[in-house]
């Protein structure tokens, strides 16, 4: 569970713009709160704080001894709804820090009335309010919690709620604090709004990808390899390899070069790169060479010190890589370049390491290690809105074959007031005009976002819509000048003069591991042909049909169709059952009929029975659609 930033208190200023739904929700957090303590007075409140992305709207944190679980969520909000058709008002009385102490003490805080206990968490949140701050109490009915509001004006504008899951948190999110329950819930503006959000968590939690990796049987995360360290299986293996060849293709038309490089490099790359120690914190720690380690173990260095040492390079080391630049660009500068070379495009499906949380850790899409579908670009400065076309031309084959077309553009620029930034402004006005044009090639609205760009140059990314509407960000481009200019990059201009090339990074995909995460939800595991790791099962009827089932395996196995033989011992209808389960496109039974007239009969997953048809028009067929890339 990650609270570090509920921990710290929101500004006055910012509880002043409190939008009307954070109202809602956070009001609706005292309407939970009020619920709970008239079921069990005994309940300490600790955070309630409203939240305004993913499922949930807001939560409060409670200690309580009975253990709350769904089975209590019909109590809780029948008390809420009564709560909320009193209609009771949110009635703000000011007090000063000793009267607030003193009801605190009384037990008066988040509760119905005074109790024989304090109200624990309530004084240690009361000595964390600055001693400027005006200090309030909130009062519903007879309710009475120490808040800053702001409020909606009455319970009875707290209408479209919903008690959502309870899991436990540490107070503060401090594992030496004690362990409270949280209680989640939603709240809308009204029932509809309510309605649609609960539908679309619903239909999130068939398609999360944890699940269906799990059933399809595609990747596995193990304990004993680490957490956020992605294990591909054979079938998610293909999903992959798929993706790779695709992408592969349209980088060999673009004209990329194909590179490997190593998963390590040595520290003082990623000084020159300026990744080390600046982003140390997203980093595995630093490797020290063997011998290193031995001569500093001789002389008792600790821990500690051996790390100050390598961080202040006083001793040698390497680095998981974070990036592949440095690698790529020590690849560029090993020839020497003229402008006639350029640009030069390096790409490589390159696998790079960073340091999660392990609360921030979640299936595919938050991981230690992954692979980044990644090129760098060398050129000129005349040919940076070229390159860049080519880069979004890519991004936009890539998801309009998978179908995801509801994308918005997002042109990060800089802040002209702002001095953060790497390279002349003469430039930085170039390459920014260079992407908004094109961006405008690209025939879908793309914002402009001042103050987005990175330090280092402009950008262009991707957020792409998914089938139930959640947004993810995917693909980016990015110009670069400051990399360039820290390694020295050099081509010979056509005045015979030296010149530094400008940098492009970009990855369609983004991290290979992300991505695929993102198509199982968006697909629900209904990979399009071409993507299924298994395209076709083959069901004969019964034992005797085995061999024809063999003999049309065979067939389109030698057309490279990922196919199988159902050849357990159960009725058909069974077996169509399990081969829906597994989201197989294809399914071929053959019987008696089949056999004599050398046809199958074809079942879709989605499109149901399709008939009977010979072999070898249905091979044909099915290799056109694999080829052609099909949804
Ligand atoms: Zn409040
Ligand atoms: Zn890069």
């Amino acid at each position: 569970m990650s609270d570090n930033n509920e921990k710290q208190r929101k500004t006055l200023d910012e509880r002043d713009q409190m939008s009307e739904l954070e109202r809602i929700r956070h009001s609706t957090a005292h309407v939970l709160a009020t619920a709970i303590a008239k079921l069990w007075p005994d309940a300490q409140f600790a955070y309630g704080p409203p939240l305004l992305e993913g499922v949930h709207g807001f939560y409060y944190d409670v200690d309580l001894e009975h253990r709350i679980s769904p089975d209590d969520f019909e109590q809780i909000e029948a008390e809420m709804k009564k709560v909320v058709k009193e209609n009771q008002t949110f009635e703000k009385m000011v007090v000063s820090r000793d009267e607030a102490l003193e009801l605190a003490k009384k037990g008066r805080l988040a509760a119905l009335g005074d109790r024989e206990v304090e109200s624990v968490f309530k004084i240690d949140l009361l000595n964390e309010i600055p001693e400027d701050e005006e200090i309030s109490i909130y009062k519903n009915g007879d309710f009475w919690d120490l808040c800053a509001g702001p409020h909606v004006p009455r319970t009875g504008n707290c209408k479209a709620f919903k008690v959502m899951s309870v899991a436990s948190a540490f107070y503060k999110g401090d594992a030496d604090n004690p362990q409270l329950q949280r209680v989640y819930g939603t709240a809308f503006k009204n029932k509809t709004q309510l309605n649609e959000h609960l539908e679309q968590v619903e239909e999130a939690k068939q398609r999360d990808h944890r699940k269906i990796g799990k059933d399809l049987d595609l990747f596995h995360i193990d304990e004993a390899v680490g957490q956020g360290l992605i294990l591909w299986k054979p079938k998610g293996a293909v999903v992959r390899q798929e993706l790779q060849d695709f992408i592969g293709e349209h980088l060999d038309r673009q004209g990329y070069s194909q590179v490997f490089t190593p998963h390590i490099g040595k520290l003082d790359l990623y000084r020159t790169s300026g990744h080390f120690p600046y982003y140390s914190d997203s980093q595995f720690p630093p490797l020290a060479e063997r011998e290193t380690m031995k001569i500093l173990a001789d002389e008792g260095c600790t821990c500690g010190e051996l790390s100050n040492k390598l961080e202040s390079g006083e001793v040698a080391g390497f680095l998981l890589k974070p990036m592949n630049c440095p690698h790529h660009i020590k690849i560029f500068q090993s020839n020497h370049h003229s402008y006639r070379d350029l640009p030069v495009r390096l790409a490589e499906f390159g696998t790079v390491y960073r340091w999660e949380q392990s609360g921030e850790l979640g299936g595919m899409t938050r991981v230690r290690g992954f692979t980044q579908d990644d090129a760098h670009i060398f050129c000129t400065e005349e040919q940076v809105k070229e390159e860049i076309m080519g880069c979004l031309e890519l991004v936009k084959i890539v998801l309009g074959t998978l179908g995801m077309d509801d994308y918005r553009v997002r042109v990060g620029l800089r802040d002209k007031d702002s001095t953060k930034y790497v390279g002349d402004s003469e430039k930085w006005d170039k390459a920014e005009q260079a992407l908004r044009e094109a961006a405008s090639t690209l025939g879908t609205e793309f914002a402009e976002e001042p103050g987005e760009a990175a330090f280092y140059g402009p950008k262009i990314d991707f957020v792409v819509k998914d089938v139930i509407g959640r947004e993810w960000q995917l693909g980016t481009v990015q110009v670069d000048y400051n990399l360039p200019e820290r390694f020295g990059l050099e081509y010979i201009g056509s005045d015979n003069a030296p010149h530094r090339p400008v940098m492009i990074h970009r990855a369609p995909f983004g991290s290979m591991e992300r991505f695929v995460g993102v198509l199982i939800e968006h697909f629900a595991g209904k990979f399009p042909t071409w993507l299924s790791p298994e395209q076709v099962r083959i069901l004969p009827i019964s034992e005797k049909f085995l061999e024809t089932a063999d003999t049309v395996y065979q067939e389109l196995r030698n057309a490279g169709v990922r196919v199988t033989v159902d050849k357990a011992d159960e009725k058909v209808g069974a077996k169509i059952r399990l081969a829906q389960l597994d989201r197989v496109p294809y399914m071929l039974l053959i019987g008696a009929k089949e056999q004599e007239s050398n046809q199958v009969s074809v079942r879709h997953r989605d499109r149901g029975d399709e008939g009977a048809v010979g072999v070898d028009e249905f091979r044909d067929k099915l290799v056109a659609e694999i080829r052609s890339r099909n949804l």
